[in-house]
């Protein structure tokens, strides 16, 4: 079921990026995550895409 309304959108989109990513084993982690859920290591990255970046 698609979503239609733009403010549900805009809190969708955020939540979706709004991920911490493991460069260890690549697992999605909650924004809120200090370790790896998966294998532990603290190392964790910020899954957040920049909008409105594009060089030209
Ligand atoms: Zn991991």
């Amino acid at each position: 079921m698609p979503i239609r309304d733009p403010v549900l959108v805009n809190i969708v989109s955020k939540r979706v990026l709004d991920k911490m990513v493991c460069r260890k084993c690549g697992a999605l982690n909650p924004p809120n995550a200090t370790k790896c859920r998966r294998c532990g290591s603290k190392s964790l990255r910020p899954k957040k895409k920049k909008l409105g970046m594009k060089k030209g």
